[in-house]
């Protein structure tokens, strides 16, 4: 049997899909789809019949293949490694080669000049013009010899950024710290002591094994009572991937970091853009600069007494407590110590009301409350024997997507929580073709312990909504076309509004009854009254990354000799009140710029939750389970934001452009 069918079916059959077979049957497509391209544009005329939609049929085949590949690649990143290194410059070839066709854009733009545009739907409309926008960004009006430096530019950034992630996994994995002596457990909660016990167990050894897995550093700098061990996990965990730490200089990231800003700058150059971040504000819903920078310096106007008070406070608790001046590996630490102190809450403390299995089926609940979908377990091949995959229905028990469940973490798996697309929805051609959509959601949680129930702190129910949120998007969409579908249509700033939207519900006392096992009230209340507790510094965090990420993509040629470690501490001085040691290399292990989708648009998360908190305002206003304004914002915006413009979609839905206050409001800045 034919890899692609294995792909093709209603559900991949995954434990037929062995990486050996991928690499032919892509050259296959990319030779199959290069010659159908070629022979497309021989006809005399174009219409979107003859061109367009047939375009769409055939590159959403060869994402079938690369969307899993790809989602393999990082759950399973040993076995996957070599085959998507091999393939990923061909892909990326692929893709330019498409965009630079300077037939092909004649071709758009002719139907986008043509009458029978006129009467085009918003989706195909927008499908043309987002295309021809994608040609100009990919240099298609460029001589030749430009046009060869910037296919080479993309597909070496693309290379570059993955050896980047790579550095960061190798340097995460190989440090580890094992004791034998229960002092160094002061403080642990039991499911870090349990899971350190298991991890030694494997490699035969009778003590603890810690490793630098967020969750488990998460717990160490937040509960560890050991100052030494805080600061020890601190220094391993910030020099990632750097010249310093343990590992010197093995997995250093800095040399790539400047080749990939001087790469994407001469990309801006080519095509006559001022910077990096003024070409990448091409594809965002905030088109300038200056708007994006006033908007993070009015934030950090807003939250920055906030924040120094907030820090101010724990100083002094640090002090009288345990005679301790505040260094950056104790602010976790004391930050836990007070709100338990003050609210009589840790997150540790909220686990214990978390089960999985109660948070996912009502998790699922809430989601048929809002907008009548039911959602089922849908037996299947799996990639992995602790993965999960549901389907969706509608009430008509029509099929609507698939999503799977990968929630552990894995040694070979890639650290974080996102959600990946698998398949998009599609609806065209003569016969029709349809495809169901479907996504991959993944977490790292702590594994389960054998036979024991898992369950989670408050924050990871927000992680697991979060990426929900995004699978909603992603499964419910209303357009037809692949290119359209989800989030793949929209703007890059907002396409974390549906995923933030959906954390809302994890505060609210009807939703919690649905995902928490008798979660009693007071411990609600305290719950609800400690929100906020040092929102304002969180806030300045996250102001601190999207400063550094933007600042750095407005700069020209200089970056060529920057110091990228002294440029993120001084918009971090400019920002947080506490300062980070010396050997600090953050920017090192900063993946989502320097390899992810985010450059230049890390402030995307921030702008989005502007939108987000003022649609929700809505959902608090006419009562959180109101019929009416989910399904508005299901017909409005979640099922076809990406086919349209999204600032035209919020004003319908919300009567107005977005208010800032709300989002100032839910994160506790203003009342
Ligand atoms: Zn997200």
């Amino acid at each position: 049997m034919n890899p692609l069918s294995y792909l093709k079916m209603s559900l991949p059959l995954f434990d037929k899909i062995k990486p050996e077979d991928v690499t032919l049957l892509l050259n296959q497509l990319i030779q199959e789809n290069t010659k159908q391209l070629e022979n497309l544009l021989k006809q005399a005329t174009f219409t979107w019949d003859n061109l367009i939609e047939p375009l769409e049929i055939l590159e959403n085949e060869l994402s079938l293949v690369w969307n899993t590949v790809s989602h393999l690649h990082a759950v399973d990143m040993e076995v996957w490694r070599d085959v998507y290194q091999d393939n990923l410059p061909k892909l990326i070839e692929h893709e330019t080669r498409f965009f630079q066709n300077r037939n092909l854009y004649e071709a758009y733009k002719k139907i986008s000049v043509s009458k029978e545009f006129e009467n085009f739907s918003c989706e195909r409309k927008k499908i043309i013009e987002d295309a021809l926008r994608d040609f100009e960004l990919t240099g298609v009006h460029l001589p030749e010899e430009e046009k060869k430096e910037y296919a080479e530019l993309q597909k070496n950034i693309g290379l570059l950024s993955h050896h980047f992630e790579e550095n960061v996994a190798e340097a995460t994995h190989a440090w580890v710290y094992y004791t034998e002596s229960e002092a160094d457990l002061a403080g642990l909660p039991v499911h870090t002591v349990s899971l350190a016990r298991e991890n030694a167990k494997t490699k035969n050894q009778s003590g603890w094994l810690f490793t630098l897995d967020f969750p488990i550093y998460f717990s160490i700098l937040s509960c560890s009572e050991r100052r030494d061990l805080r600061e020890k996990f601190y220094e391993a965990y910030v020099t990632r991937a750097s010249e310093k730490g343990p590992f010197a200089e093995r997995w250093d990231n800095t040399g790539l970091i400047k080749e990939i800003l001087s790469k994407r700058y001469r990309m801006a150059k080519i095509l006559n853009f001022e910077n990096y971040a003024q070409m990448s504000l091409q594809t965002k819903m905030l088109k300038e600069p200056k708007k994006v920078l006033d908007f993070l310096n009015s934030v950090l106007l807003d939250v920055k007494a906030v924040s120094k008070k907030e820090i101010e406070i724990l100083k002094d608790f640090s002090r009288k407590k345990d005679g301790i001046e505040l260094q950056a590996w104790d602010v976790a630490y004391y930050r836990e110590k007070l709100k338990s102190e003050k609210y009589h809450i840790t997150d540790e403390a909220l686990r214990p009301y978390f089960p999985l299995k109660k948070v996912i089926a009502g998790l699922f609940q809430i989601v048929y409350r809002l907008y009548d979908v039911r959602i089922d377990e849908e037996p299947t091949s799996v990639w992995h024997p602790l993965v999960k995959c549901y389907v969706l229905k509608n009430n008509h028990n029509e099929v609507l997507g698939y999503v799977y469940f990968d929630l552990f973490t894995r040694v070979e798996k890639r650290e974080g929580a996102w959600l990946a697309a698998g398949r998009s929805r599609m609806n065209i051609g003569t016969p029709k073709q349809k495809q169901i959509p479907m996504a991959y959601l993944n977490c790292n949680f702590d594994p389960p312990l054998p036979s024991k129930d898992t369950f989670l702190t408050h924050e990871e129910v927000l992680t697991l909504f979060h990426e929900f949120g995004h699978g909603l998007e992603h499964l419910l969409t209303r357009a037809d076309y692949p290119s359209l579908s989800g989030s793949d249509g929209m703007p890059w700033d907002v396409v974390e509004v549906a995923s933030q939207l959906f954390e809302n519900w994890c505060w609210e006392k009807e939703a919690l009854d649905f995902i928490s096992d008798s979660l009693p009230s007071d411990l609600y209340t305290r719950m609800l009254a400690c929100r906020y507790f040092c929102s304002g510094m969180d806030l300045v965090r996250q102001l601190e990354f999207s400063l550094f990420d933007f600042e750095l993509h407005c700069n020209d040629e200089s970056n060529k000799k920057i110091n990228i470690n002294d440029f993120y501490k001084e918009r971090r001085e400019r920002c947080a009140d506490i300062s980070i040691p010396d050997y600090n290399r953050f920017p090192l292990s900063f993946s989502h710029i320097f390899s992810g989708g985010y450059a230049a648009g890390y402030y995307g998360y921030l702008w989005a939750e502007v939108l987000s908190s003022d649609i929700f305002l809505k959902f608090k206003e006419e009562g959180i389970f109101n019929k009416v304004v989910a399904k508005r914002y299901l017909d409005l915006i979640l099922s076809c934001a990406s086919a349209c413009d999204f600032m035209q979609a919020f004003i319908q839905f919300r009567g107005r452009e977005p208010d800032i206050n709300a989002f100032l409001h839910f994160r506790g800045i203003k009342g």
